[in-house]
This record gives structure tokens, C-alpha cells and sequence, in this order.
């Protein structure tokens, strides 16, 4: 029988952006993409004809539409909740077969050929809005208000979007719609009241200043060639916009602003708009930190921009490879050596940490050339450097096919970090695909590559920003040192080693062969309680790191002097020996931060401390060209903890990330300094 659309009438619209609550959040930004789409469906079509509800939580989300039986369920599918996304449209459909589903996002496959298959496997989704979805919604919306029978709907083409035809099974795909080119067509959801439930602190404003991406790295799903051309809000609308959302948030000063540009920073325009910013700094303290990525170039205006926002906002250092050979199959261009080192040390110069991401196993890739980038990317003082494993995303030009024959990819699927719930009685998992051994890298050198990142990882955090001093006093070479620790802990014998053969153990054991491999391990209920429990399921390098510094900062911190005891040899001078080993009672005694977070909401902490070198003097010496040793002369301070900040970072925390205290700090190590839960060190006295 044929499914019916009434005639033309107010629409009652539910759109969703979810987010997977059930590990803890993960993902706390407001959902302004599905703000964008229903603003401007509202210009388009008559706000007082559309009724939008919009929601990121899923039982919210189903309790509405089982309540309130609306008209359309539209949700945005990205690699995050794609699952989620087809969940949600399933029970929308078991609840009523007549409400219209429509997805729109990144996670759908580039070719038609598997379009087809991919809407074929979901036919709880009608309709795909593939590219911008903005315009394409709208336009389906408004054929959806003239009335008609959603079959014939389905067979129809509609621009920007694909659907199958219930008669023959094919796919029915409109012709792309052309690249919207002034951005301001899409009203503001922030000022049309859109967002207004978001603002209670538990969520940080997002929004995208520009559009588009001019640069084609194969790994991302923005190097889509309709993808190329940016276009812009203009200035006036961003200061408009980002006035109303500075003014809610100045009594949340630790919640960021996430801005989606592919490239912020890189254009002259983004001058203008780090001007704007400035001007809500100074008027409302906010915003103090960032989630950006910003340009691949013009990197000197970047930095100009990063001073104009308070220091506030770091660059994106990422390389992804620094194999040439590799750089040339991705298209992905770096800075040279030389001014990558120059950029680190200008942004180090600012007092701000470095990050730098890199991709493992990507083509042409060998163990060989991974090392000989860490060394590269050591030596030029990146503060953090983050490994991810090669992400497989559909559309992509390295998941396609030919790259994976080319370059023998294997590959495997894992749970995304705390992806996963269950929803009316549903269990759901996010899972992505990996490649973990290429033609030029096996699985056992990847292992070995990710294992000896974990240490780097660990030891090129703030946590143990003292080492590098020291490296450099010592004339020891900062790689060298990596790899020694590393020989240490994978020699069995150190009290870290046990983290890192846990970290391997795990690193194996979250691969599948499928994804129904993995569905069925966790849908059983014991495996779900790990789940649940935080046992399994987190990002690895992240669950890691942050145990490194929660339960083993003491035993990393002996280890890495240890390290730098062996590397000098019996011969050295005892001055020396004395002075290493007072800055190693001080590094112990102020960034014991798991202590530090635990006794927060205790007494007030202060230890004494007794050193014969002003270890303090020496790390705060902000131009020091004077050796530690030159320190020397008998101290005594008080150490004592900072609880007010801490104890206001664990509760914004805990609000936006739940109360697992490992995830939480682990999440706000992302965006703040580990410096944060460190303890204080006041001199005393003077020594005699
Ligand atoms: S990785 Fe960044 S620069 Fe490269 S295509 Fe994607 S968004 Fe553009």
C-alpha cells in the first residue's frame, strides 16, 4: 500500500546530532551543523511551517518521536554515531512506518555502486543528503510540504539527494547541488534562539567561520574535490554571532569554543575575525581556549593571530608522516624541517605546548622511516606527539580499492573510543575500520611503533617538560633518550613495564576481523560490562598516558633520571649527579597529580621541602642559559597544592565528561595543560 504524506500543512521536524552518552561524553560540542540546517530550511520555507525540535541525546530523541509522532526524523552521520544515526531512524520507522528518515554527513561512500548497497543495508534511511546538506533538506522539505506519496518521492531525483527506488531497488541520486558561495545565506542558529538548551555549561559553543578545503590529502573526507572552494560568513555575521554566544558563556570561563574550519588562521579574512575575538576576551574573559584546526600555510600569520587571541589558541603542528615518499602519495604538504623547528620554538618561545599528530601505517611507510620522523619531530622540541593508526573512512581516496591493493593494506575494525550504548533496548557500537600492516610495514613493526610512541608520548608531555632541560645542559640527544627508556621498559624490568605490555595486550586484543565479529563479542553481556566499567573501550594512548600520570608519575619520573644517571656514565661529575637528583625530589613532590586530584576536596596540602639546589629558580628562569648546576645553594620550600583550581577543573570535568576520573582527566588533558593539577612550590626560607 502506498505511504501517504498529508497535504501541506505546519511540518513537525526532529533532528538529531547524537552523541553516544553511555561510556561518559565524549563529544560535548553544540551540534551547530543540524542549527545550520534547520535555520535555514526555516528562511527558506517559513518558520511558522516548520516546527524543529533539535536533540544530541538519544533517549531524548526517542522519547520525542514516540511522543510527539512527527512528520520527519533527519540525523547527521558521521564516523562517531553513524550507528546511532541508523538506530534512531529504525525506531522512528518501527514507530510510525510513515515518518520520513532522512541522514545527511560525511560517513557515506563516494561511488554509486555502493551507495546503493550502503542504502540498500539501511532502508530505514528514505532519503541521503550527500554534500552540503543545507540546501538539499530544504528542498526536500519543501516538496514534502506540497503533499504527495513518499514512494514516488523516493524514485524521484532531488538535488543533493540519494534514495532507492522501492520498485527496482536502484539508487535514485540528484545531481549535486553547486557549493553554496556566501555562507551568510544560512541565518544564525546561535541569535534564532536554536541553541538556547545548550548553554547551561555542559556543552561548548561550535561553529564554522568558513567552509571548504583547498588542500587534497587522500586520508580525509574533506579532500573531496567539491570540497575545495571556501566560501565564508562574513565578518559582520561572525560578530554578531560570537558576541551573543561570549556573552552566555563568560560564567563558564574553562569551556572552549570549537571552531570547524578546515584551515583557520590561513586567510586574511581570519585577521578580522581574530580581532573580533579579541574584543569578547577583553569584554567578557571568554573565550580562553579552543578547539581549531588550523592552516596547512601562511604560518606567520597564524602565529600573528595566536598573539592576538591571548596566546589562547595553538597552531596544529601535524605532519601525519615525514616520509617523502609517503607525503607524495597522501598529497599532504609540511613545512620543511627548518621552519617546522622555528615555528615550535616561536610558539614554545609564547609559553604554549606543541602537539603534533602523526598516521601509522600509512603507504610507504617503514618502520625505518617512522622513527627517523619521531627523531625529526623530537629534535624540533613538538611538546606532544599524538600516533593515530590509519583511520579507513568511507569516500576517502586511501580507503578506496586500488590503494588498498597497491600497498597490500590490512585491515582490521575496532570499537571507536566509548562509541557504543544501548538505546530502547538496543545495543550499538560505532566501529571503525584501521589499517594496521601495509606492504612496507608488518603488524608486529606497527606494534612496535605504537609501543615506542606511548613512551614518547609520555615523556614529551609538560609532565616531564624538566627532561628536555636537562637533555640539552647534559649534550644528550633527545631521541637517543626516548629510545633508551624505551629499551628499559620493554626489557621487563622497570615498574612502567607492565603499563606498556598492558597497552600492547590491549592495542591487539581491540581488533577484529569484522564487524559482526565485534558486535557479537560485545553484545554479550559480560563483554558490555567492561564496557560499561571502563575496562576496555577507551582511546589506548589516551587511557595509557593518563594512568602514566595518575598511578606511575613517581616511577616515570625515576625512571627517565635513571635514564639520563645510565646515559652519562660512571665518570660523570658527582655535582652534577647531586643536582639531578634534587630536581627529581622536586618533579616528585609537585606533580604527583593523581594525589593531587584525590586529596583536592581535602585539607589543605603543604609539604616541606629541603634541596641543596633552587631547582625552582632554575625551571623558572624564564631566558636560562645557566646551568642547574649554577644553582646550587640550600633551599627550603613549601609545596602545596592549588585545590581551588583543581577542584573547579574536576567539577567542569566531571559536568562534561562524567565522573570516571581517568576519562575525565584524560579528556581534559586534551585541551589543558597538565600543568593545571601541579602543585606550587614557595621558597621558604633561604638556605644557610
Ligand atoms: S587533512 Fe586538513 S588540510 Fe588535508 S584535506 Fe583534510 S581538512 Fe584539508
Amino acid at each position: 500500500m502506498a505511504e501517504l504524506i498529508k497535504p501541506k500543512r505546519k511540518l513537525k521536524i526532529i533532528l538529531g546530532d547524537l552523541r553516544h552518552t553511555v561510556g561518559g561524553k565524549s563529544i560535548v560540542i553544540m551540534p551547530v551543523g543540524i542549527g545550520y540546517i534547520a535555520s535555514y530550511a526555516r528562511a527558506q520555507l517559513g518558520a511558522e511551517n516548520l516546527d524543529f525540535n533539535l536533540f544530541v541525546e538519544p533517549d531524548a530523541m526517542i522519547e520525542e518521536i514516540k511522543r510527539t509522532n512527527p512528520d520527519i526524523v533527519a540525523v547527521s552521520n558521521y564516523c562517531w554515531n553513524a550507528e546511532l544515526s541508523g538506530l534512531i531512524l529504525k525506531i522512528a520507522k518501527e514507530t510510525n512506518p510513515n515518518i520520513i528518515c532522512i541522514a545527511g554527513g560525511p560517513d557515506f561512500p563516494l561511488k554509486d555502486e555502493r551507495r546503493q548497497k550502503y542504502l540498500q543495508d539501511r532502508s530505514q534511511m528514505d532519503f541521503y543528503a550527500y554534500q552540503e546538506g543545507e540546501m538539499s533538506f530544504a528542498n526536500l522539505v519543501g516538496k514534502i510540504m506540497e503533499g504527495g506519496d513518499l514512494a514516488d518521492l523516493k524514485r524521484e531525483p532531488h538535488e543533493g539527494m540519494a534514495s532507492i527506488d522501492p520498485l527496482t531497488g536502484e539508487l535514485v541520486a540528484g545531481q549535486p547541488y553547486p557549493r553554496m558561495k556566501n555562507l551568510d545565506n544560512i541565518p544564525s542558529p546561535y541569535l534564532s534562539g536554536l541553541m538556547e538548551k545548550w548553554f547551561d555549561g555542559h556543552y561548548a559553543p561550535s561553529l564554522e567561520t568558513a567552509r571548504g578545503c583547498p588542500f587534497t590529502c587522500t586520508f580525509c573526507e574533506a579532500a573531496a574535490s567539491w570540497y575545495t572552494p571556501v566560501s565564508y560568513f562574513s565578518s559582520s555575521r561572525m560578530e554578531q554571532e560570537l558576541g551573543f554566544i561570549a556573552e552566555r558563556m563568560a560564567q563558564y570561563p574553562n569551556v572552549l569554543l570549537a571552531i570547524h574550519d578546515s584551515n583557520f588562521g590561513m586567510y586574511k579574512r581570519d585577521e578580522e575575525l581574530a580581532q573580533i575575538l579579541r574584543a569578547l576576551q577583553d569584554k567578557y574573559e571568554w573565550p580562553n581556549a579552543f578547539e581549531v584546526t588550523t592552516g596547512k600555510g601562511n604560518y606567520d600569520r597564524i602565529l600573528d593571530i595566536m598573539a592576538v587571541l591571548k596566546n589562547k589558541m595553538t597552531m596544529s603542528t601535524s605532519v601525519q608522516s615525514l616520509n617523502p615518499d609517503t607525503l607524495k602519495i597522501i598529497e599532504r604538504r609540511n613545512p620543511p624541517p627548518d621552519k617546522l623547528a622555528s615555528i615550535v620554538a616561536e610558539i614554545k618561545r609564547r609559553g604554549i605546548s606543541t602537539v603534533s599528530e602523526i598516521i601509522l601505517p600509512l603507504p610507504l611507510e617503514t618502520k625505518e622511516s617512522f622513527f627517523a620522523g619521531f627523531r625529526t619531530l623530537l629534535n624540533a622540541k613538538i611538546d606532544q606527539i599524538l600516533p593515530f593508526t590509519t583511520m579507513l573512512f568511507k569516500g576517502t581516496d586511501i580507503a578506496s580499492n586500488e590503494s588498498r591493493q597497491k600497498y597490500a593494506m590490512e585491515s582490521k575494525f575496532r570499537l571507536l573510543p566509548r562509541q557504543f550504548g544501548e538505546y530502547s533496548g538496543h545495543k550499538c557500537f560505532e566501529i571503525e575500520e584501521v589499517c594496521i600492516a601495509t606492504n612496507t610495514m608488518s603488524f608486529e613493526e606497527y606494534l612496535e611503533c605504537r609501543g615506542f610512541s606511548l613512551i614518547a608520548t609520555i615523556l614529551s608531555n609538560d609532565q616531564f617538560d624538566v627532561i628536555p632541560r636537562h637533555l640539552n645542559e647534559l649534550g644528550i640527544d633527545i631521541y637517543d633518550f626516548n629510545i633508551y627508556v624505551w629499551d628499559l621498559v620493554r626489557s621487563g624490568e622497570t615498574k612502567i613495564s607492565d603499563l606498556y605490555l598492558d597497552y600492547l595486550k590491549e592495542t591487539r586484543e581491540e581488533l577484529w576481523d569484522s564487524s559482526q565479529a565485534l558486535i557479537e563479542y560485545y553484545t554479550n553481556e559480560d563483554n558490555y560490562r567492561k564496557l560499561l566499567f571502563g575496562e576496555t573501550g577507551d582511546n589506548k594512548l589516551r587511557k595509557y598516558r593518563t594512568k602514566a600520570f595518575l598511578e606511575q608519575s613517581e616511577a616515570m619520573t625515576e625512571l627517565a633520571y635513571t635514564a639520563i644517571r645510565q646515559m652519562l656514565g660512571e665518570k660523570t661529575d658527582q655535582e652534577i649527579i647531586n643536582s639531578l637528583s634534587a630536581a627529581e625530589k622536586w618533579v616528585i613532590a609537585t606533580r604527583h597529580i593523581g594525589n593531587n586530584i584525590n586529596n583536592a576536596s581535602h585539607d589543605e596540602i603543604s609539604t616541606e621541602l629541603y634541596l641543596p639546589y633552587d631547582v625552582s629558580a632554575w625551571y623558572n628562569a624564564t631566558t636560562n642559559t645557566s646551568l642547574l648546576t649554577t644553582y646550587s645553594k640550600s633551599v627550603h620550600y613549601k609545596i602545596y597544592s592549588n585545590k581551588k583550581h583543581i577542584m573547579q577543573m574536576m567539577e567542569d570535568g566531571k559536568r562534561l565528561f562524567g565522573n570516571n576520573i581517568s576519562f575525565t582527566v584524560g579528556k581534559l588533558l586534551i585541551n589543558f595543560s597538565v600543568k593545571s593539577f601541579w602543585c606550587k612550590t614557595e621558597l621558604a626560607t633561604e638556605g644557610c
